[in-house]
């Protein structure tokens, strides 16, 4: 199949392609690289061996959308392209309602207008807030605490009465839980820009020595060791759920958690890492962080039915080759 990924040049959208062009598609990426480099793309093409197809744009873009589809014959979409920040997303709310909402309207509205029917979104699993583990996905979804939640839960909603109305779209809603690791030759990874906020890219250049420790947010929650509990799982499977997602797509809208299914602990997490990586983590261990649940992890089992998809990394070679990736990665 001709594959459009927007925001294909992004830590989830480059591991995809990787998955695409090794199973056998065509990838033609649409991305701004308002938090990506171009060379991505030439590091999965060194990964594959295989071509992609680059465009330059802002996918809020109409015009510019229009020219990608009436350049191609596409036979289904990926759409990763959208800001991802949650802090970020509460100082700029209109940044992030406008670019992660229209992006999703303008990509659906042309695919409409090419009759393109298979669309799969990156949604995430902050659309269940704080419903009780593990999360299901008929669950009903609770409030998010900010912005960029909203604007996953809002694009949900769009997409699903978008198949309603027209019954030939099918749409799949992949809810990632947290997306770790890197793809394991070292070359593509998370780059975060600035100081991450998310665990795993602290943890690593913590590892590096770029940053003196980790702050350990709160270790008064009702879990195993009382910090916060969620479910990593490894990008590359997290890009081979999309690949059999597309694959898989019937009419109408289907929604798959994409998780391990498994709980693992902030500080489960440092000492698999430490282990995995014979490297020490220094950490302190300091208030909650607002807007924090004390859980999140998946019921995995709808994707295996249906898809025939499971993760299969586990944390050690999680942390092995968000490590490596780290090690490598030069500014
Ligand atoms: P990323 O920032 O690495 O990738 C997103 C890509 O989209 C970037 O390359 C960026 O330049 C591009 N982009 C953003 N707005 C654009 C626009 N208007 N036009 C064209 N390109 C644009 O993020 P990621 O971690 O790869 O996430 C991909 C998707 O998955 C996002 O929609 C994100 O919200 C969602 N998601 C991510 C996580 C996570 O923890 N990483 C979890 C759940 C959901
Ligand atoms: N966390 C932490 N220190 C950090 C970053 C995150 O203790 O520097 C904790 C956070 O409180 C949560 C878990 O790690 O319990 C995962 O947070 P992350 O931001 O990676 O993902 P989230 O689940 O919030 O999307």
């Amino acid at each position: 199949m001709n594959i459009l990924v927007t925001g294909g040049a992004g830590y989830i959208g480059s591991h995809t392609c990787v998955a695409l062009l090794e199973a056998g598609h065509s990838v033609i990426v649409a991305d701004n690289l308002c938090n990506s480099k171009a060379d991505t793309l030439d590091k999965v093409k060194r990964i594959t061996n295989k071509e992609i197809t680059f465009y330059e744009i802002d996918v809020t873009d109409e015009a510019a959308v229009d020219r990608v589809f009436s350049n191609h014959h596409l036979d289904g979409v990926i759409h990763f392209a959208g800001l991802k920040a949650v802090g970020e997303s509460v100082e700029k709310p209109i940044a992030y309602y406008y670019n992660n909402i229209v992006s999703t309207l303008v990509v659906v509205k042309i695919c409409q207008e090419y009759n393109v029917k298979r669309f799969v979104f990156s949604s995430s699993a902050t659309v269940y807030g704080d419903n009780t583990v593990p999360f299901v996905e008929t669950m009903n979804l609770l409030p998010t605490t900010n912005p960029y939640g909203e604007t996953k839960a809002i694009g949900e909603r769009i997409l699903t009465d978008i198949a309603k109305a027209n019954p030939a779209f099918s749409i799949s809603l992949l809810r990632y839980f947290n997306p770790v690791g890197a793809h394991e030759s070292g070359l593509i990874g998370e780059a975060p820009n600035g100081i991450p906020n998310n665990l795993m890219p602290y943890i690593s250049q913590v590892a590096k020595g770029k940053l003196k420790k980790l702050r350990v947010f709160g270790n008064d929650y009702s879990t195993v060791d009382g910090t916060g509990v969620r479910d990593f799982i490894h990008v590359v499977d997290l890009a081979e759920g999309h690949v059999a997602a597309l694959d898989n797509i019937t009419e109408g809208v289907h929604i798959y958690n994409l998780g391990t299914g498994q709980g693992t602990s902030v500080i489960e997490l440092v000492k698999a890492f430490e282990e995995a990586n014979g490297i020490e983590v220094p950490y302190e261990i300091v208030d909650r962080r607002p807007g924090d649940i004390a859980s999140c992890y998946a019921d995995a089992s709808k994707a295996k039915r249906e898809l025939g998809w499971t993760a299969k990394h586990d944390v050690k070679s999680m942390c092995r080759d968000s490590w490596r990736f780290e090690k490598n990665y030069k500014e």
